[in-house]
Parts: C-alpha cells; structure tokens; sequence
C-alpha cells in the first residue's frame, strides 16, 4: 500500500514512451513540491514536459490536497488544464472526482506526486498505477519532514529492484 509502482528524480523523466509501454493514458498530478517549488514557482522543464505529454493525447488534471484556489487557478490556468482543490489525498473522494473528469478506468491513470503518505497511499487505494517523484524542496515544511526517511527508503528500495 505505500510503495509506488514507480520512483523518479524528476518528473521529466516520464517519458512518453513509458506511460504507452504501461498503457496510461491520464495523470493525476499533484502540485505542491511536485509541479511548483516553495516559492509557487513551475521549473521550465516541469512546464515542458506537461506540455510535451499533453500533447502527445496524455489527459492530464491537478489533485492537490491545498486549499489555495488563487494558486492552483494560476498552475492549472497555466497548464491548461483543470484542478481539484483540497482533495483530503489519501482519502479516495477526491482522487475519484478527478477520474470522473478524465473519463478513463483507473487501470489506465498514474497518480504522481512527490509524498507517500497522501499521492502513492491515496493512488494505490484507487486501484491506480502511482509514481513518486522527487520533492523540489530541499528542506521540507515541518509537517512534512517526518515522513521523509521513510520516503527515502522505499525510494532506496524502489532504485534497487531496477
Ligand atoms: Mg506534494
């Protein structure tokens, strides 16, 4: 329940060859220390590559757990895609919406995130293929510090069955 399908360092690392090879056709993404940094910032590279997968037919939606609508309509807006605000991941409902807006089975979307205990638990409860990503944050929030030694061993482990 808490390990991945799948770890990368960078989000750019999916490629679109791999979602064909794993027959994912949708992308739940999370936002915060995944799409943008600390700072509300979207790396460029994080920006072409949503650009480059959507693209190329990948549907793709924001599911943050932040209450934050000013920025994830300026994230989403930028993106061109939609969001759902507050989704309480791990729980399922708000994961769940956001199949509803895809309109594909969830054997055909990945969840991807930068945390275990809300993207890769909320993910895998859905049934979904899931892929952590790693944190843009060197040092995180206090709340989330905690779980991240826990993190970097199943990403250990995860590097190691490859
Ligand atoms: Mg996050």
């Amino acid at each position: 329940m808490i390990y991945p399908d799948e770890y990368f360092d960078k989000i750019d690392e999916i490629t679109i060859e791999y979602l064909k090879k794993h027959r994912i056709k949708a992308l739940i993404l999370d936002m915060d220390n995944t799409l943008i940094n600390r700072n509300s910032e979207m790396p460029e590279s994080v920006f072409n590559w949503a650009k480059e997968i959507k693209g190329q037919g990948i549907k793709l939606i924001i599911v943050s757990n932040s209450n934050k609508k000013e920025k994830l309509e300026k994230i989403s807006s930028m993106l061109g895609i939609k969001y759902i605000i507050f989704a309480k991941k791990p729980l399922k409902s708000g994961l769940m919406k956001a199949v509803e807006f895809l309109g594909e089975d969830v054997s055909h979307i990945a969840v991807v995130g930068d945390q275990i205990f809300t993207d890769v638990i909320g993910g895998n409860r859905c049934k979904m293929y899931t892929i952590l990503v790693e944190s843009l944050e060197d040092k995180d929030f206090w709340y989330t510090a905690w779980k991240r030694p826990i993190e970097n061993r199943i990403k250990e482990k995860i590097k190691n069955r490859k």
